[in-house]
């Protein structure tokens, strides 16, 4: 049976670029690359290498970017530096933002503001706030030195802002300083990269404090072993955004397919509406969330798994969680609509076929269950 894929924002299939880029890292690139000899420096090259195209990507420097284990650590990174201070956050952030933010929010100043500028589970692309800082230089963030007792925090301001990027690389062009971020988050696998490698932009001069320590490398803002393969593989995926601008394509291409699935499920499946504004500029061109009334979203989801046709009920990370969608009951309100939604999440390998081929069996499988509802 031929596959459907349509969970491109829980993962990405792996690029085959990068398959081959890690392939042949395992044979040249092994060594420690924090180790002085000559195998050592020529790993480091590579790792130096996917840092310059991600600072380019997204218009930073070079000594702005940490890589870091994926997005749920770039995250977790940043709600440890304001550990203790006043932390607001959306109410759509992903769980490795809302529950940190429940173990480190706290009512000291700096403030630190966390919005992810894309939604994983509508795709809906959201307005940062608008920080008004003022000065601010009472605060023990602002105490740390480096070695030699120079301040590493340079910008003493009352108020931060961090940017969940994970679902908006490659899909949107991404300006840091336009964004006017300090800190902002990202992961290789969104792309197209592996699972387990990630990056998190660090303005120079804002509060930092490493979340793992015990390294130096980094420049001591994140102990632990290279993960050097990982980040070749990364760099394969990050420059596959940047030499096809895959973000004109996905407003293009993916878009229209997007568009398509939209249309044909409103026109041709009764009781659905949907969750995603699809209006440009609402929304990445690449998600769409949909509610099916008196249908419920897990049983849609296996029932078009047994067709091949694969498909997601918001975020992954929430699978197995039997309460609703948070994200949906934010934006509904209503439990039966987050109950009875499904996430349809499209790449670039994706073509009219695979709308089609979900056209052939979606409306059955919703129809059947809805025969059998208890809900209605
Ligand atoms: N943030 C967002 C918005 C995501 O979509 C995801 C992945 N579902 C994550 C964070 C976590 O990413 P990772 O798997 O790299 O930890």
């Amino acid at each position: 049976m031929r596959l459907t894929y349509l969970d491109y924002a829980a993962t990405a299939p792996l690029l085959s670029d990068a398959r081959n880029a890690m392939h042949k890292a395992e044979e040249q690139f092994f060594a420690n690359a924090s180790a002085l000899h000559t195998p050592g420096h020529l790993a480091l090259n590579e790792i130096e290498e996917c840092r310059e195209i991600l600072a380019e990507l997204i218009n930073a420097n070079p000594s702005e970017i940490i890589f870091t284990s994926g997005a749920s650590e770039s995250n977790n990174t940043v709600l440890n530096i304001f550990n203790g201070c006043e932390i607001e956050t959306s109410p759509l952030e992903h769980h490795s933002i809302i529950e940190a933010a429940k173990i480190y929010r706290g009512k000291k100043r700096p403030k630190l503001y966390s919005y992810m500028l894309v939604n994983n589970e509508l795709g809906e692309i959201l307005s940062l706030p608008d920080i008004k800082a003022k000065e601010f230089d009472d605060s023990p963030l602002f105490e740390l030195k480096n070695d030699w007792g120079k301040p590493l925090v340079t910008d003493k301001r009352s108020a931060y802002l961090h940017s969940d990027l994970t679902q908006a690389l490659g899909k949107i062009s991404i300006d840091v300083k336009k964004l006017n971020l300090d800190y902002a988050t990202f992961s290789a696998h969104k792309i197209g990269g592996p699972i387990g490698v990630g990056a998190l932009y660090v303005k120079d001069g804002v509060p930092f404090k490493p979340l793992i320590i015990g390294g130096n490398q980094e420049n001591k803002r994140r102990g632990g072993t290279y993960n050097t393969i990982g980040i070749i593989g990364f760099k394969a995926a990050l420059k596959n955004v940047q030499e096809n601008q895959t973000w004109k394509v996905y407003d293009t291409k993916v878009r229209k397919l997007r568009d398509k699935l939209a249309s044909r499920i409103i026109n041709e499946i009764p009781g659905s509406s949907l969750n995603t504004d699809i209006s440009s500029d609402k929304s990445l061109p690449n998600i769409l969330n949909v509610s099916f009334a008196a249908a419920e979203g897990e049983s849609i989801q296996l029932y078009l798994d047994a067709e091949g046709v694969i498909v997601s009920t918001g975020s992954a990370c929430a699978a197995g969680d039997t309460k609703p969608s948070h994200v949906l009951m934010a934006k509904t309100g209503d439990a039966e609509v987050a109950h009875s939604s499904i996430r349809f999440s499209f790449g670039l390998d994706n073509t009219m076929d695979d709308v089609d081929r979900v056209m052939e069996v979606l409306p059955g499988i919703v129809k059947r269950l809805q025969g059998i509802s208890t809900i209605a």
